[in-house]
């Protein structure tokens, strides 16, 4: 790509895609239909026996007028529409890329642009300002005819287009955009008249009467008179922001209506903004253009400033809303003409929804909203599975966060370290990653991805605009999976962000210290160049906060947790002995209230009949966690906590007015009610990676090591291998091992780890010193009830959580064919231990009751996983195995991974190991009868890269 400036993004938008094109020239002659396609991956791993079921794809064809064409197939319908359209341009003759103008080139087309606007068609076109110039024509007086600057600056994306390639500084100052469209209109002086002092332009000569006629009575199909709801935003902090009425007449101009309200005589002194917050919004600020915005419209070009000295103050609220400087007082209104509504569209503007747009520009803010819950949720510290997260995706709320303060799109780079000589470096995200390699020279590698070990790492970077670099996230965690990583970094950077906005006035090194493990590095310069004004606003907030704090001394204390900021607790109803635990999902209703002290009365602020929340990840408010955390399913709670700051109460607050004023005259504070209808054990893996250290799935790998080097195995069979996690483990350790197999019933697992695995062994066997002797490797479909010779008499044999996927029966009848027919030489079973459940699924209770009967509290315990058949208790297992050992002439030995053996409940993981008393040479005479296949190759490693598949 180009050398990265900034004039390549404006050349980026500048251009039109393919389907663009086509839309323009053939409009509803052109239609796109997608349909979905179901591919059998092939490229997925070589040899792989099962087909895979690819990701859908979608193939798209466009039909026109005069031909059809249908497209390749893509993951994404956007793709395929581009591509479909792409070929028939081809056909068409058309070149999708023309040549990007040079600045010169671009302003002779903004002046014919400009001239175009003013010409008899343009009254009769699709156009949003087309309302505009007709709405000129009626207004009074002087103005009549007179169509505002502002408009024309802001309701055309291809002028100020045009206007970046003249000035790439108009990216980050729009309204640099005003000062080329008045510039273009001096050039124009035959067709148009613009005045000293005036950000206005005049068409010079009348419409002829029948075009004027005609587009007046088109456009006059709306109603009589409007009224609707603004915000006004006064510049002193000292002025609440208050509701307007915009009263517009049928033959008005919203524009001068808007003027009126900001002391100005008419439209043509108002500046408008861009439009904020959604996408699809007319939401603009307006405000009084300063005197000394008034040009001198006769310098040369392409070297224009902005001009800074306004005078007036800066509006730091509308600032803060805005991303870019607005002085004096200013509008928020939601009106305007827009491309699908006929005549003019308009929505009412509450305080609610100011408030909401003000905490939607911190991450905290967004996660609140998306999860509806601004007085309850929190961001959480940590991101730990996809499907315990609730609310927006941290990498979306960074990519949000970006775009809503001007920012340049945050660029993510994982690298996976499963090779020790070389770190690999994957980038996924196309754009981002074309200029990040640019700027570093790093050699990108695409694709892999998917290893089964953490050994995925993500940075992001955060740069300006003008690519300054801003934040930069670095965290040393690795994940199992690259999505994984780029949630976590993203989280860290937005909690960073958070705790810097809620205190702006933090020096820098405190808040690094405060949130040591964020593993952010800020570019301070930048940083506050950037984020300054956010400082000033967020203080005032704060300031404002601290006076209405809750008194503690003047309500009850002897229910309170003051250090958690919770009073007057009360739990009530019977205990049902069901606590939520960390990692498990809490279900929730609530509802909190504004009360205001010494008087009954409550304004209901937030409720929610049902709210779920991951625990101790920091979902919530802190208050809410730590009563649920107390409470058990069917109880209640209520208790009372000082305000937040004042924006979260008036966004969630449906009168924003009516609590505007009880905030401002009476002492109040916040009152919860809770009730935990339910909670959701959490998921074995992440209960295993919560609580323990490593993790127990890794300390299940590491035991089973340890045998493996002591007994100097080199043949190994993992039972019930599912998706591979033992054998990829296993790679990664010098052994003697050459040769390992994996069987398991689930096809699904089987292809992971057929991946995994084959992406492993080809890396090793690149790699200089290959660490691993590995030479054959296996993989079958088969059940481990069923003999099959081709696994008989192996040096190791593995089976780690499986037999509790089996109902018992089938349990024993592994246990007897295993040691009967496979007679590995070891054999190492593990299989939870239930009776540690009871630790499991009550550690994160802050309180510990005292003690309660051992039994009942046994009983109430569910399996680890809903997939369970049954978890036994020691006895259970030992009796299994112990019975098992004798009938098949093997010893047994008991031991475990995490917890302790000597304490009780013992360990979380109960391991038994066979191993075999008969002599090998004995071992080996293999009966006649049992030259039995029952399993299918699924996927087979040779030792030379080659890998095929038997059927
Ligand atoms: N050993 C792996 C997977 C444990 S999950 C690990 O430690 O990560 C249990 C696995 O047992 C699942 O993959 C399931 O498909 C497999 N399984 C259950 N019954 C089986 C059977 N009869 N034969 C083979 N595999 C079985
Ligand atoms: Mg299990």
């Amino acid at each position: 790509m180009e050398n990265g400036g900034l004039s390549v993004v404006a050349v980026r938008k500048m251009k039109l895609t393919p389907k663009a094109i086509i839309v323009q020239k053939f409009g509803r002659n052109a239609q796109f239909t997608v349909d979905e396609v179901q591919d059998v991956v092939q490229n997925g791993c070589p040899g792989l026996a099962i087909p895979q079921k690819g990701p859908c794809l979608y193939r798209c064809s466009l039909q026109l007028p005069e031909f059809s064409v249908v497209s390749e197939t893509f993951k994404k319908k956007k793709d395929a529409e581009q591509s479909a359209a792409e070929k028939a341009l081809e056909k068409l003759g058309i070149d999708p890329s023309p040549n990007v103008p040079s600045a010169e080139e671009a302003w002779d087309k903004l002046i014919a642009s400009v001239k175009h606007l003013f010409s008899n068609e343009f009254l009769s076109s699709q156009s949003p300002l087309r309302g505009h110039f007709i709405a000129a024509l009626r207004r009074d007086g002087d103005l009549y005819g007179s169509v505002p600057a502002s408009v024309i600056a802001v309701c055309d994306s291809k002028l100020a287009n045009l206007c970046k390639l003249i000035n790439p500084k108009v990216e980050s100052s729009h309204l640099l955009v005003l000062t080329y469209i008045m510039r273009a209109a001096t050039r124009l002086s035959e067709f148009v008249v613009t005045s000293e002092g005036q950000l206005s332009i005049w068409r010079k000569d009348p419409y002829p009467p029948e075009i004027k006629e005609s587009s007046i009575i088109q456009q006059s199909e709306s109603p009589d008179s409007i009224c609707i709801e603004a915000i006004h935003i006064p510049s002193s902090l000292e002025m609440a922001v208050h509701p307007v009425t915009l009263n517009v007449s049928s033959t008005g101009y919203y524009l001068d209506v808007i003027a009126r309200n900001l002391d100005q005589t008419d439209g043509n002194k108002i500046l408008v903004s861009r439009t904020i917050g959604k996408a699809s919004s007319e939401m603009r600020l307006y405000f009084a253009a300063p005197k000394s915005y008034l040009l001198d419209l006769s310098s040369d070009l392409p070297n224009v400033e902005e001009v800074v000295d306004f005078e007036g103050s800066l509006n730091p609220r509308a600032s803060y809303l805005y991303g870019q400087d607005i002085y004096g007082d200013a509008i928020l209104a939601s009106i305007g003409y827009t491309r699908k509504s006929e005549g003019l569209f308009h929505e009412d503007i509450t305080l609610q929804s100011y408030y909401r747009m003000l905490i939607h520009l911190t991450p905290s803010g967004v996660y609140k909203l998306s999860r509806e819950a601004i007085l309850t949720a929190e961001l959480p510290m940590a991101f730990t599975t996809r499907t315990n997260w609730r609310g927006s995706f941290p990498r979306e709320m960074l990519f949000m966060f970006c775009r809503q303060h001007w920012l340049s799109e945050p660029v993510f780079s994982t690298c996976s370290n499963s090779l020790k000589e070389s770190s690999e470096s994957s980038r996924f995200y196309e754009k981002s990653a074309a200029l990040e390699s640019a700027e570093t020279g790093k050699e990108c590698t695409s694709g892999g991805g998917t290893a089964a070990s953490d050994n995925v790492r993500c940075e992001v970077k955060i740069f300006s605009k003008s690519r300054d670099p801003i934040l930069e996230c670095s965290p040393k965690e690795f994940y199992k999976k690259q999505n994984e990583s780029i949630e976590n970094a993203s989280l860290k950077v937005l909690s960073w962000l958070n705790a810097y906005f809620k205190d702006p006035d933090i020096p820098l090194e405190k808040l690094n210290n405060l949130v040591g493990a964020l593993d952010i590095q800020c570019y301070p310069q930048n940083f506050f160049k950037k984020f300054s004004s956010y400082r000033f606003i967020h203080n005032v907030q704060q300031r404002k906060m601290g006076e209405k704090l809750l008194q503690a001394n003047s309500i009850n204390t002897l229910n309170a947790i003051p250090e958690h900021g919770i009073y007057c607790l009360s739990i009530g109803g019977p205990d049902s002995g069901i606590y939520p635990s960390n990692g498990c999902l809490s279900f929730i209703s609530y509802s909190v209230s504004l009360v205001i002290e010494g008087e009954t009365m409550k304004e209901l602020l937030e409720s929610r009949e049902e709210f779920e929340f991951e625990m101790g990840t920091g979902a919530v408010i802190p208050q809410v966690e730590v009563v649920t955390a107390q409470m058990s399913v069917g109880q209640s709670a209520c208790f009372c906590k000082e305000l937040p700051p004042q924006e979260l109460i008036l966004a969630a607050a449906d009168d924003s007015a009516r609590t505007f004023s009880l905030l401002s005259s009476r002492a109040c504070c916040l009152e919860y009610h809770i009730t935990l209808l339910r909670v959701t054990e959490p998921p074995e893996d992440r209960m295993e990676q919560a609580l323990f250290s490593p993790p127990l799935s890794k300390q299940r790998v590491e035991y089973a090591l340890q045998h493996i080097k002591e007994s100097c195995a080199t043949t190994l069979v993992d039972f019930g291998c599912g998706s591979g996690s033992l054998l990829d483990s296993l790679l990664d350790y010098p052994t003697a091992l050459e040769k390992i197999v994996g069987v398991d019933i689930s096809q699904k697992s089987l292809s992971r780890a057929a991946k995994i695995i084959h992406s492993k062994l080809s890396k090793k066997l690149d790699a200089a010193v290959p660490c691993t002797d590995v030479k054959s490797a296996v993989l079958f479909d088969g059940s481990i009830t069923v003999f099959d010779s081709r696994l008989h008499g192996f040096d190791i044999g593995t089976c780690l959580e499986v037999i509790e996927h089996m109902e018992e029966d089938e349990a024993s009848q592994f246990g007897n064919i295993v040691l009967s027919s496979f007679r590995p030489r070891i054999l190492i079973v593990s299989t939870p231990n239930y009776e540690y459940n009871a630790i499991l699924q009550k550690s994160s209770s802050t309180i510990q009751e005292d003690d309660p009967d051992e039994k009942t509290q046994l009983q109430s315990c569910k399996f680890r996983n809903h997939d369970h058949k049954f978890e036994w208790t020691r006895d259970q297992f030992n009796c299994w195995a112990t019975e098992l050992a004798a009938r098949h002439n093997y010893s047994v030995e008991f031991s475990g991974v995490g917890g302790s053996g000597d304490r009780e409940p013992g360990f979380a993981s109960q391991i038994a190991v066979f191993r075999s008393r008969t002599p090998p040479e004995e071992d080996d005479l293999l009966k006649d009868g049992d030259s039995a296949h029952h399993y299918k190759v699924i996927w087979e490693w040779d030792g030379n890269g080659l890998s095929r598949s038997s059927l």
